[in-house]
């Protein structure tokens, strides 16, 4: 089957509420979709980056530039179904836009595995699990509201898990937000943190083991994305688990990392490691250096969280489960189907393909007129 053409639509969907984190504050998600066209078929992908260009290098602007004019010219014409040549190809064609390559990888696959009949995670080995824990971002930045709508998940059996959002208030002030967190939410909940690289190390050794003071078990991204040093030394001298986000990219920044056990956890983002299978490489050198796997997002929509949801299906390792929340800030979804939790657990989808169908009208909608 040969690849007939490619497309990329930006869309901008609005979110529920204003995300707020220390970089930025995200109030609507921009995305590329990418639909790979072959013999009456066609596989749909995803890009993305949270709140543009301030996260990665990538925006929805350039990944649509580099799909249309410099990797569809190389695919179109070539074997739908030879992923590993797609792979090779772009990444001759073209240096980094990781996220670019991923949206059209996860069409690839979502093609391929219709043609076949079977789901993602088949064509990957075979998932290991059918739903994955779900932790749920607090970033209203007003503490009593996040007490309150952790409260009402944790009654609604839809969250259990939280990850709070710091680094846009001073350290002390997000002490103080944490105690509040802790001392109402109790043992009813697990807390992790997202410093969105605000700390330095200074402050960071300062502060870290007060929030594992207050039963906080995970601290993601606490330093600048350059600094794995930093990270090391934090790693090493704290007992809570020190998580890479912003500074794990590349397989070669994950071998680093790996190689000095310079984190705890790994940070797994399709759209940032360049695809599928460079986030299943990842995930093997994690493996392999006794590092943890987590699902991270960059609040993908339906589409990209549920080719992620067949990747972390899986992963062998993923003790702390996954961040798969981009579906449930949007205001809207772009998919016919839509996602479930259960019981504080995200549902692996069951059809074929990544397991959601564009809703077309909705992509009209939502399309960028430029
Ligand atoms: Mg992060």
């Amino acid at each position: 089957m040969k690849i007939d053409s490619i497309e990329a639509v930006i869309v901008d969907v609005p979110t529920r509420r204003p995300i707020q984190m220390s970089i930025t504050t995200v109030q609507r998600q921009s995305y590329v979709i990418v639909r790979v066209f072959s013999e009456g078929l066609v596989g749909t992908g995803e890009g993305g980056s949270v709140g543009g260009p301030v996260w990665s290098s990538e925006c929805a602007e350039t990944i649509k530039i580099i799909v249309d004019q410099y990797l569809a010219p190389h695919l179109l014409g070539t074997d739908a179904f030879n992923i590993s040549s797609a792979l090779q190809t772009m990444s001759r064609a073209v240096t980094g836009n990781a996220s670019a390559k991923a949206a059209v990888e996860m069409a690839l696959l979502d093609l391929k595995a219709r043609a076949l009949n079977v789901s993602i995670s088949e064509i990957l080995g075979g998932r290991l699990r059918s739903s994955i824990p779900i932790t749920w971002t607090l970033a209203s930045g007003d503490t009593q509201r996040d007490i309150d709508s952790a409260v009402e998940m944790i009654e609604s059996r839809r969250h259990n898990r939280f990850k709070v959002k710091l680094g846009f208030r001073s350290p002390t002030e997000d002490l103080i937000h944490m105690e509040a967190l802790s001392n109402s939410l109790g043992s009813k909940a697990y807390l992790r943190v997202d410093v969105n690289q605000a700390w330095d190390e200074q402050v960071a050794s300062v502060y870290i083991p007060e929030l594992e003071s207050l039963g906080v078990e995970l601290v993601e991204q606490p330093v600048a994305r350059d600094n794995p040093h930093a990270l090391r030394r934090l790693s090493h001298n704290n007992r809570v688990a020190i998580m890479a986000d912003e500074s794990l990219s590349t397989l070669a920044s994950a071998f680093d990392l790996a190689r000095d056990r310079s984190v705890d956890v790994f940070s797994l983002k399709l759209c940032n490691m360049g695809g599928i299978s460079a986030t299943q490489k990842v995930a093997a050198i994690a493996e392999a250096s006794g590092i943890a796997s987590y699902g991270g997002t960059m609040l993908d929509s339906t589409i990209g969280t549920s080719v992620a949801l067949q990747l972390y299906s899986t992963v062998q390792s993923l003790p702390f489960g996954c961040e798969l929340i981009g579906p449930f800030v949007l205001a809207d979804t772009l998919s016919h189907e839509s996602l479930e939790i259960r019981d504080y657990e995200l549902q692996v989808p069951s059809g074929i393909g990544h397991g959601m169908t564009l809703d077309d009208d909705k992509m009209r909608q939502y399309a960028r007129v430029s």
